[in-house]
């Protein structure tokens, strides 16, 4: 019998983990060893085989993006669309049913879905009668652990006192329960109440089950090690189907888990054969992705953390070994937004096309150099998964501030900042300003001041206003003294719009906060506030056709599952890259997650990895000296290439005219710190190992055999075999071979 074609060019663990398509079934397996592609093909094989309808199998992906891809590829596989999928992420799936079973939970099949203001505005209104003390006790906050609760399925019955925390002085599981009351009542749910609500469904009306258990013939799970509670026991619940039999494939790599800030448990992997008894466990240990020195520094990378499951990753590639990783230190954030893209455009010119690179982050501050060296070179650019960096929410505020101050006339910037942070001016007051403004042919600042001064606005508000006005007046006094960066700075600190970020406990509050601190050194590299609001102006103008190719910046939580030829990783610096947070916390825990990001960072790459690091951060407008990351030490030195090393600010305090010179480009002639300085001798005790490679010099490759070189460059070649054509080889795998 012949092979049905989509289980051509797939390795036979791949086959056998597609073929077994009856039983509980676990891919484990390293990155980019065709774990989403055993998925995908399974998926399609089921249908093809007549297994199944495309109705019968539920597929979850870990994002919308995936899902997309998902579909894609199926219909690819199949030579057709398919509709009627239940294909998805764990939320999608869950509204989908939710729909159609809301009244079990005391909602209508049109409930609403709110975002996290109304779950603010609502829980504010929730929270009254027990007098919470909001200073002490952050909303957001509160919500962040309602939130936890949802992950880990605890509705507000289930929440044991013993698990209320000292949040609100103890209140929370009740304000929880009134929370979720009013929720209801409004036909309205939240994020984590998609999920929470199926799955009480689920466990509750064994008719709604066991009509999906029956109707799901085959579950697919992508990323599994990212699972939380709540997700993992609804799928628990589908999968056991009455009959006892589990059609659930899950695929996961316990090296790749980066969400348990989110609640994800990655012994939910460990656990699946306990879940399922009779599991089979198929492991994959050919990477298709990357080369084989990328898979090699990224393995002595995650051979730091402990407790691991444990994987081979063996290059499953048949083309070159590839270039190593390169490391390359640059002097700063400047210098190596400048780095990256001198090389795309070189190897743009060389015919690569712009989608072929991505730059990831670790925090979303470190995506501004990027984006306006890259907006400066006219290299079109995405950011993936979130805001380009000046459309930021607290950044539009923050720029709001800075245009009342810059012009007191800005009556759009002046209504996004007079309420922001909270200052009781609500659309009454507001109405008032306009009334006074518009016949005076004022702007409304102007007219503020005259209703205040003349007493026609009193009260708390106007104190309020008052205040706000005071501020942006010393703030431009200031600006004659201090300079606009120290003006600016105190504006945003005596507002209290910093503290608004402060006191928000919120998950993404730190890296607003990060943002900010960005923004104003930012600001310091312009002589004034105008010239800087001017060139704000213009990056965010700047925005090309929509469709060409474009270079993708995105963070490296947002890359999990991806792949591009050439990655840039900058920022791998102590306090960057592990990031300050974790350092603070201490914790072995945290380090082996940020780890983890460092793994599935390099492991994007199918075929270049270049890892940055600034020898100098502005903090502010001070300078400080960066440590390159710990990270860095433990890749494994025979996959890295250090280029272009510079020593600090502070040991070459007498060095001017640096924001002009490439540090990188002049190779890192500058003085050497001994340990690179010793990594540089080998590297040219090496070098000289290999043989002196001439064009048309005849060579042999112990995996490919004799050829001829027709291009050779530090340290690599590019040799024609006679076997298998031309690739770039490394020189010093070469041995001269007689003609
Ligand atoms: P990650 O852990 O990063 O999610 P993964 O295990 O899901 O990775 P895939 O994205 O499925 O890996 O595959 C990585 C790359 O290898 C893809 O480009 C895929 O098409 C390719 N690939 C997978 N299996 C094979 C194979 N047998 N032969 C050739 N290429 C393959
Ligand atoms: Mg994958």
């Amino acid at each position: 019998m012949t092979t049905p074609s989509h289980l051509d060019r797939l390795n036979p663990e791949q086959r056998a983990a597609i073929e077994t398509t009856e039983g509980p079934l676990l891919v484990l397996a390293g990155a980019g060893t065709g774990k989403t592609r055993v998925l995908t093909t399974r998926f399609a094989h089921i249908l093809l085989s007549g297994r199944a309808k495309p109705w019968q199998i539920l597929a979850v992906t870990f994002t919308n993006k995936a899902s997309r891809e998902m579909r894609e590829r199926i219909a690819t596989l199949l030579g057709e669309p398919v509709e009627g999928l239940w294909l998805g992420t764990f939320h999608a799936l869950c509204a989908r049913m939710l729909r159609r079973h809301a009244d079990y939970v005391g909602l209508t099949s049109s409930f609403t879905i709110l975002d996290t203001d109304d779950q603010l505005r609502l829980l504010k209104q929730v929270v009254e009668p027990w007098r919470v003390d909001v200073k002490r006790w952050p909303l957001p906050g509160l919500l962040g652990v309602i939130h936890r609760w949802k992950d880990r399925g605890l509705t507000p019955e289930r929440v044991t006192p013993s698990e209320d925390t000292e949040y609100a002085d103890g209140n929370a599981r009740a304000i929880y329960a009134a929370y979720q009351t009013r929720l209801r009542e409004l036909n309205a749910c939240d994020f984590g109440d998609l999920m929470l609500h199926m799955t009480e469904i689920l466990r509750s009306r064994p008719d709604v089950l066991e009509q999906y258990q029956r109707s799901f013939r085959y579950i697919l799970v992508d990323e599994y090690q990212d699972t939380n509670t709540i997700q993992y026991l609804w799928l628990r619940l589908l999968a056991k189907r009455p009959d006892g039999s589990s059609n659930i494939c899950c695929v996961g790599d316990d090296d790749q888990s980066i969400y348990s800030w989110r609640g994800a448990e990655v012994e939910n992997i460990l656990r699946f054969e306990t879940d399922f008894p009779g599991a089979k466990i198929v492991r994959l240990e050919r990477n298709y992705r990357s080369t084989a020195q990328i898979l090699g520094a990224a393995s002595g990378l995650i051979a730091h953390n402990d407790g691991r499951l444990g994987k081979t990753l063996r290059p499953g590639r048949d083309d070159a070994e590839g270039e190593p990783v390169r490391i390359v230190g640059v002097w700063d954030s400047d210098a190596e937004a400048r780095t990256v893209c001198e090389r795309i455009e070189a190897w743009r010119r060389d015919g690569h096309a712009l989608g072929e690179f991505a730059i990831l982050v670790r925090a979303g501050f470190q995506t501004r150099a990027f984006e306006e060296r890259l907006v400066q070179t006219g290299i079109p650019y995405r950011i993936v998964g979130g805001l380009r960096f000046y459309e930021r929410a607290e950044i539009r505020d923050a720029m709001a501030y800075m245009r009342v101050m810059h012009h007191p006339a800005d009556d759009l910037a002046f209504e996004r900042i007079v309420n922001t942070p909270k200052r009781g001016v609500g659309p009454a007051a507001l109405q008032k300003l306009h009334a006074a403004a518009r016949p005076a042919r004022m702007g409304l600042t102007q007219a503020a001041r005259d209703l205040i001064g003349g007493g026609a606005m009193r009260g708390k508000t106007a104190e309020n206003i008052a205040a706000l006005l005071d501020r942006l007046d010393e703030a431009r006094t200031l600006v004659e003294r201090e300079g606009h960066v120290v003006a600016v700075g105190a504006l945003l600190e005596e507002s209290g719009y910093l503290d608004m970020w402060r006191n928000d406990t919120s998950p993404e509050a730190p890296g607003r906060l990060e943002n900010l601190k960005e923004l104003v050194r930012a600001l310091a590299d312009f002589g004034s506030l105008g010239e800087f609001l001017e060139h704000v102006a213009l990056v965010m103008d700047a925005e090309g056709a929509a469709e060409e190719a474009r270079v993708s910046v995105m963070t490296l939580h947002g890359a999990k599952g991806l792949e591009f030829d050439t990655v840039f990783l900058p920022g791998w610096e102590e306090g960057v890259f592990p990031s300050q947070r974790t350092l603070d916390e201490g914790g072995e825990k945290g380090l082996e997650e940020e780890r983890r990001l460092a793994y599935v960072g390099v492991t994007r790459a199918r075929h270049r990895a270049i890892i940055l690091h600034a020898a100098n951060r502005r903090i502010y407008a001070n300078w400080q000296e960066s440590t390159p990351s710990r990270f860095l030490d433990e890749l494994p030195d025979e996959y890295v290439e250090r280029e272009g090393e510079v020593a600090s600010r502070q040991a070459r305090r007498d060095y001017s005219g640096y924001f002009s010179t490439s540090v990188f480009s002049d190779g890192g002639s500058t003085s050497l710190s001994p340990l690179v300085a010793k990594r540089r001798k080998l590297a040219e005790a090496l070098a000289a190992e290999a043989p002196t490679l001439e064009i048309g010099s005849r060579v042999f490759h112990q995996k490919f055999g004799y050829g001829v070189v027709i291009d050779a460059d530090r340290g690599a070649a590019e040799v024609a075999f006679e076997k298998s054509g031309s690739r770039r080889v490394m020189a010093s795998y070469l041995e001269l071979a007689p003609d």
